[in-house]
């Protein structure tokens, strides 16, 4: 017999198999030796309170031995001979797009700019090394988009859009814990992820797909107003997944070059703010003593107005580090992840101020976001002296306006420089982070304060132009054959809404093929 409870239990039960099987059995009058096995379905940390519970939805056996699958498993067809797709980027857009192109009896050819998520590995570590950056690999291309080395959350406020669940079976059929499917806020971690990105590379490849590194496209092939194929190493022909992510400036270039219709697309801007992670623990779980043995490093979510723009918290990383997650030379650009474990000293997240199009100039060019971004990155290099040490201040400094006497330990591996960020940041974004963060420490005593950092720059929080497409047939405006995907193309914001995205392109691509 299996009976499914909800239920509301202290942390030290629900980490415990043991004492969760006890509990159930007092509470529904089980013998506990009844007890086969209890599957957690759902599980939530309900943290208002000085006492701290976690909501469980379990599945209970008894008198039998779990039997039922984990996880949703998908089919993935040999599509040797089938007609091609080329889906270009190995982001989580373009891999759950070439997933799905298989499904549904489509041959994907996957470009990537960048190396394999294994030999990338190296091209990060050098960063810190070397103080440079590899423009084809680096946080944000390679194997894995900008997904592999990110933090690996896995929730979407964008339900609508399309399956979230799926995406998450699909990860676990690919080697991720199944408990992504239980928690209300899932997360792989940095360690965890690229094996999992280099099972689904091995799906693709055993079914017949191809995968090509270190392969940049650089021009698609046009006849009239329709897409046939795009040229990388050589031409590859077939409708085109550009799933190309928010960092590839040079494809948003040669779009507006080739009048591929794209537009300005609002962004938010700020820094990464570190808080030692205990610190947090505090404040979210109320105690002095923080998370104790059987509570995970805390999340915190924080938003506010300020003249009229919003001001948030972005991507937090709980016993996290912040990188260097810069794509070329003479940038610094920062961003956070955290480890399967989340287990380091330090908690951070992106504090951000909105920035729309109209806020920078009446210029009407699609690229004006664009070169904002860069402006401020190219900037905060010069001011971390021309290496890849981050400009950083104190946070009750910056709100102060002095500068920090000195920094305190900080999990950013090229190292901090003490800099005015209130001086230099525009004032749009520095007005705005000061009363954001008046606003913050009001809400959660104990917030604000002088041990925290913040690290200088956060620009690449989502994409700065829309590369436009039609609601229906997911093809571009005006293009046929051509279906852009993802965070790059404006119509996703992380992992999850990446991918299902990729899914959503994938379809209607197979659609355009069968009209
Ligand atoms: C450090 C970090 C932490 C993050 N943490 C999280 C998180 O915890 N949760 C979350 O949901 N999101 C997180 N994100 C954001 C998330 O990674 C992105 O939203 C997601 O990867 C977008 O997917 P995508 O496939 O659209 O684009 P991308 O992942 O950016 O992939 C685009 C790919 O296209 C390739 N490419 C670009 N140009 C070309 C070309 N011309 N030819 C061939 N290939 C090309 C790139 O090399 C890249 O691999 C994080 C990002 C970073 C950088």
């Amino acid at each position: 017999m299996t009976n499914e409870y909800q239920i509301r239990v202290v942390p030290e039960v629900a980490a415990q198999e043991d004492r969760l099987k006890g509990w159930i059995a007092d509470e529904y009058g089980f013998d506990v030796r009844t007890i086969y096995g209890v599957r957690i379905l759902k599980r939530s940390i309900d943290a208002r309170q000085r006492q701290i519970f976690v909501n469980l939805k379990v599945r209970v056996y008894v008198n039998e031995q779990p039997h039922d699958d984990e996880y949703v498993h998908t089919e993935y067809p040999n599509v040797e001979g089938k007609p091609q797709v080329i889906v270009v980027g190995a982001g989580p857009g373009g891999l759950f797009a070439a997933l799905r192109l298989i499904e549904l009896g489509l041959r994907p050819i996957v470009l990537e700019r960048g190396k394999n998520v294994h030999d990338r590995k190296k091209d990060l570590a050098n960063i810190t090394k070397t103080q440079k950056v590899d423009s084809e690999s680096n946080y944000c291309f390679g194997e894995g988009g900008a997904g592999a080395y990110s933090d690996g959350k896995l929730y979407t406020r964008s339900k609508k859009r399309g399956n979230t669940d799926k995406i998450l079976n699909v990860f676990c059929q690919h080697g991720a814990s199944t408990a992504i499917l239980a928690d209300a806020h899932p997360h792989i971690g940095t360690d965890r992820l690229p094996k999992v990105i280099e099972a689904m590379r091995n799906t693709i490849i055993s079914c017949g797909g191809e995968v090509h590194f270190q392969t940049k496209m650089t021009q698609l092939v046009l006849e009239g107003d329709k897409v046939v194929g795009c040229i990388a190493d050589k031409e590859y022909r077939g409708p085109v997944i550009l799933a190309t992510g928010h960092s590839a400036r040079d494809v948003y270039r040669y779009l507006v070059e080739a009048k591929v219709d794209v537009e300005a697309k609002g962004i938010a801007v700020g820094v990464r703010l570190e808080h030692p992670s205990h610190l947090i623990d505090q404040i979210q779980y109320h105690s002095k003593q923080g998370r104790g043995k059987y509570l995970p490093a805390a999340e915190y979510s924080m938003v506010t107005q300020v003249d009229g723009r919003g001001v948030y918290s972005f991507c937090m990383c709980p016993g996290g580090f912040v990188i260097p997650a810069a794509t070329d030379k003479e940038q610094i650009v920062v961003n956070g992840m955290s480890p399967a474990s989340r287990g380091t000293a330090w908690s951070n997240s992106g504090m951000v101020v909105e920035v729309r199009p109209e806020d920078l100039s009446t210029i009407n060019s699609p690229l004006k976001v664009l070169r904002f971004q860069e402006e401020l990155e190219k900037m905060c290099w010069q001011q971390g002296n021309m290496k890849q040490t981050a400009p950083a201040q104190r946070m009750m400094d910056f709100v102060n306006g002095k500068l920090s006497y000195d920094l305190p330990k900080s999990s950013y591996a090229p190292g901090l420089i003490s800099s005015p960020l209130h001086f230099w940041l525009p004032e749009m974004i520095s007005k705005r982070l000061r009363e954001g963060f008046k606003v913050f420490g009001r809400n959660a005593h104990g917030f604000m304060t002088n041990e925290a950092v913040m690290i200088a720059i956060e620009t690449r929080t989502s994409s700065p132009v829309r590369i436009v497409r039609d609601s229906e047939t997911l093809q571009h405006i005006r293009v046929k054959g051509l279906f852009p995907c993802g965070e790059g193309a404006g119509y996703a914001g992380g992992i999850v809404s990446a991918g299902v995205d990729g899914e959503r392109c994938a379809e209607m691509c197979a659609r355009y093929l069968n009209s």
